[in-house]
């Protein structure tokens, strides 16, 4: 398709300029806004897609040919193209914060009361408390989370959740990411569901909010989404690399025996049954991380309406940074019903996720 000043870009220029360049975040939102159902012909190529992150072999090629519209609705969505941080902050804060950890007007240390949730929360289950709360009141009807693929434990992959028993599921860090935002189109298109929410990456909410601001696409699926749990995030790896190549080849870890995966700035520390596997320095896995971590700059998920981890508060405790209205309505309702406890972010945990976003905004994530 070609107007009087120039081509419109499609799908092979997003192939050209982020897939085949690495910098593909896997966030979904090209195949989310695809109103061809391009991206996702059938199920065998959506695993492929996956499996081989979005890695356009001649043959998927042949099929997203056969179905492409050339509307270039992919291209125009995509965050690693059309997507600016200070921008985007100044459009949802109305300025550029000029700081790492972005607007905000309450940091905390938080958990989850529930003991469910608790029992097998990563830190203090803070995101699976809010997200129940906010389905309770029916601020939301449904969420968009990441739970395991069945046959493969700690395989993710994008899923609705509209019940209790969905959220508990879904719990825990997965470290490999996945093409959340197809979640969205999912619930949206299959479940009818309009008032979202998710937890995502910061890489995932950049997809999503290009999705919802872009003046490209017609199926807007993005805009039903109106709750944003943003982890803060230090890199991800691919499945592959790390479950397959990493622990099952090189230390002979199967991953359907993990019971635990813990990673943070300094170390990899994998369980089996309950006890500590592997210890390792997180240089031990730096040449898996992911080619877009490497430039990526978010650390504390500046969109998010709360972002949250582990970093920063004691074991068993989730640091939490309230950003917008929205979210400050979702916090504070928890808090007041019971769902979450909460205090002030002790002083030593604020400056460690300040000093974190500043390492990863000068530098990338590095070792
Ligand atoms: S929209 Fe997301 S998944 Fe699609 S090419 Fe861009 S970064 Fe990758
Ligand atoms: S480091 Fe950046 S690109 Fe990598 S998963 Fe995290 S938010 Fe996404």
């Amino acid at each position: 398709m070609r107007n009087l000043i120039g081509r419109y870009k499609e799908f092979s220029d997003l192939e050209h300029e982020v897939i085949e360049r690495g910098i593909c975040t896997v966030c979904g939102a090209c195949v989310a806004v695809c109103p061809y159902n391009a991206l996702i012909p059938r199920e065998e190529t959506l695993h492929r897609l996956e499996l081989h992150e979005l890695e356009v072999t001649p043959d998927i090629y042949e099929k997203i040919e056969e179905l492409c519209g050339h509307c270039g609705y992919c291209y125009y969505n995509c965050p690693q193209i059309m997507f600016n941080l200070d921008k985007a902050e100044e459009k949802e804060f109305g300025s550029v914060s000029g700081t790492v950890l972005g607007h905000y007007r309450g940091a905390y240390m938080a958990r989850a009361l529930d003991e469910r949730i608790r029992a097998r929360a990563q830190s203090g289950g803070v995101a699976t408390a809010l997200l129940k709360y906010a389905m309770d009141k029916k601020i939301i009807r449904g969420a968009v989370v990441v739970k395991s693929v069945k046959e493969e434990p700690w395989k993710p992959e994008p899923a609705v959740a509209t019940k209790f028993e969905d959220l508990l599921e879904a719990q825990g860090a997965k470290y490999t990411p996945t093409a959340a935002l197809i979640g969205v189109k999912r619930a949206v298109l299959e479940w009818g569901i309009t008032r979202l929410g998710i937890v995502a990456t910061p890489c995932q909410v950049h997809g999503l909010w290009t999705m919802k601001t872009s003046p490209r696409g017609v199926l807007k699926v993005g805009d039903a989404v109106v709750l944003v749990l943003g982890t803060f995030c230090y890199g991800t790896y691919s499945y592959n690399d790390l479950f397959i190549e990493y622990l099952m080849k090189k230390h002979g870890i199967l991953p359907s025996t993990i019971t635990k995966v813990d990673i943070d700035t300094e170390r990899l520390r994998v369980y089996v049954m309950g006890e500590l596997k592997l210890d390792v320095h997180r240089h031990e896995i730096h040449d898996y991380l992911r080619g877009s971590c490497r430039v990526c700059r978010d650390f504390s998920n500046k969109l998010a309406d709360i972002s949250l981890g582990g970093v920063g508060s004691p074991p068993g405790w989730t640091t939490v940074l309230v950003r917008s209205e929205v979210g400050e309505h979702v916090f504070k309702g928890a808090l007041e019903e019971g769902y979450i406890e909460a205090q002030p972010l002790p002083e030593e945990g604020f400056h460690l996720i300040e000093r974190l976003a500043k390492m990863k905004f000068e530098k990338g994530v590095e070792d």
